[in-house]
């Protein structure tokens, strides 16, 4: 399979009943609300760079972000502080992301999250986390050859990012590292993975992270610029 046949298989995805409902009854009484608004109201498979060797992983579809637009981290101001961000050190096109007919793209970077569909209260069950890691850990399969670097942005990214990049054939150190801001750890090349992976945390550039000043611009800047510089970019 390559990537873009992965990502349209992703978009058809209902293994979830939860969140299948939740998505479409969002989509649904959105639309009715806002005419103009086209919802797209499906699972959102990842965006950027198929070669990339930087991935940055999230943690869902946001309800009226990418569950809206149908591009990961796009049409919301999560995406707006992300997108600013991967502008500043040269990585994406604009540093706002309107829609996904916006003209943006990005050098080097996949974008992708650990749940494609939109949680209610962004909160995915363990369940449903697992039940997405599949599609996850195909992506990074995909993009292991030149796959150097990976941000998990927030807890739960790092945490369900783990076992996915396990599923590639690398393994992880034991005990297993602990999500910071910050944090940076090296996992050995393999089988099949000609670099080693560098994991780096930054906190998650949610609203609740950003107003209150958890995570301010140049915190998210710093650890993408050291990751970008690890993945040779
Ligand atoms: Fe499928 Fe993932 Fe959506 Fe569940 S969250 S329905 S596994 S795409």
């Amino acid at each position: 399979t390559r990537l873009d046949e992965l990502d349209d298989i992703v978009t058809r995805c209902r293994a979830c009943p939860r969140l299948v409902a939740w998505r479409e009854e969002v989509a649904r009484v959105r639309r009715a609300a806002f005419r103009d608004w086209d919802y797209w109201g499906r699972p959102v498979p990842g965006f950027g760079d198929a070669d990339a060797s930087l991935a940055v992983v999230g943690l869902a579809p946001a309800a009226h972000g990418a569950n809206r637009t149908g591009r990961m981290f796009t049409g919301d101001a999560t995406g707006d502080f992300l997108f600013a961000a991967l502008h500043e050190i040269g990585l994406a096109s604009q540093p706002t992301s309107l829609h996904a007919g916006d003209g943006l793209t990005l050098r080097g970077v996949r974008l992708t999250a650990p749940v494609r569909c939109a949680p209610p209260e962004n909160r995915p069950t363990a369940n449903e986390r697992d039940a997405c890691r599949s599609w996850l850990s195909a992506e990074l399969r995909l993009l292991a050859p030149r796959l150097r670097a990976v941000v998990a942005l927030g807890g739960f990214g790092w945490q369900a990012l783990l076992p996915a990049i396990r599923d590639t054939g690398r393994p992880l150190p034991r005990p297993r590292p602990v999500f910071g801001h910050g944090v940076h750890v090296v996992l050995p090349a393999g089988e099949g993975l000609p670099h080693p992976l560098h994991l780096l945390g930054s906190y998650h550039p949610s609203q609740r992270n950003t107003f209150t000043g958890r995570l301010t611009f140049p915190m998210l800047v710093g650890v993408l610029r050291r990751a970008a510089e690890l993945a040779e970019l």
